[in-house]
């Protein structure tokens, strides 16, 4: 069966001290995992090493950097690659949040060659797709889903595909308290599978694990993941308070 997910997106929050107490404080509730769940813990830059030392010892607990640039080194000032955030431990890179979509101009060219530096770096791909309300509301979400799958992923063969985690994040839905219900988020996560069988057959396409996000929460969280195709969860908000993380991955 599909490995299930619980990614922590702490966004640009946390110094280093009050991220080192906040993992602390997740690894003292959750570090008894069932088995085929795992934790990933996505903090900022500033705090990866530390949180790698942290987490080191505990099984089931990943690292993940939010971003990276698509180099593996030059004169790209304020930047971070790929291959340094591999030296200090780092397992998974998210890509593609709608944030760096909306904020930092970033499209699927520049998504396929960031996957590609992760990749080349032997670290994991967490890959956010997911439509803005105006889409939702034309009903064209899957259509656009469909793309930012093909433009960002589909270059790739079969053994790199595997190292992908798809995160399905409605931009309606993120840090609004407006959560897909659980039938919208079934219905995108057996579509985003479609796709997946579609180029790289049967198996890869039950064996990818998609994530939800979007205002998951802890009342929310067991609903979401009760859907056949939902294999875990990319939390925003609930990730910054370590109970409710740990009733989240309670729930998985
Ligand atoms: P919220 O859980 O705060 O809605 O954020 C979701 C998200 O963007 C995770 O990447």
């Amino acid at each position: 069966s599909r490995t299930k997910i619980v990614a922590g997106n702490w966004k640009m929050n946390q110094n280093l001290f009050e991220g080192k107490q906040l993992v602390t404080d997740i690894l003292k509730r959750s570090s008894n995992l069932s088995e085929n769940v795992k934790v990933v813990i996505a903090p900022p830059f500033t705090q990866l090493e530390l949180a790698a030392s942290q987490i080191k010892d505990t099984e089931g607990f990943y690292l993940a950097a939010q971003n990276c640039h698509q180099e593996k080194a030059g004169a790209y000032t304020g930047e971070v690659s790929a291959y340094m955030l591999k030296s200090v431990g780092v397992d998974y890179v998210i890509l593609g949040h709608s944030e760096r979509r909306q904020y930092f101009g970033e499209d699927e060219t520049l998504l396929a060659k960031k996957v590609n530096a992760v990749l080349d770096a032997e670290m994991k791909v967490i890959f956010c797709v997911g439509e803005p309300l105006e889409i939702r509301d034309a009903n064209t979400q899957n259509e656009l889903v469909k793309k930012q799958i093909l433009g960002g992923l589909f270059h790739l063969d079969a053994t790199q595909f595997e190292k992908i985690v798809i995160a399905y994040e409605p931009v309606w839905a993120i840090g609004t308290g407006r959560t897909a219900t659980a039938e919208q988020a079934q219905d995108m996560h057996a579509f985003i599978r479609s796709v997946i069988e579609e180029k790289y057959g049967n198996d890869m396409a039950a064996n990818t694990t998609i994530l939800y996000g979007g205002s998951c929460n802890p009342a929310n969280a067991a609903t979401l993941f009760a859907c056949p195709d939902v294999d875990g969860g990319l939390i925003g908000g609930a990730s910054l308070k370590a109970d409710d993380f740990d009733a989240i991955i309670k729930a998985a």
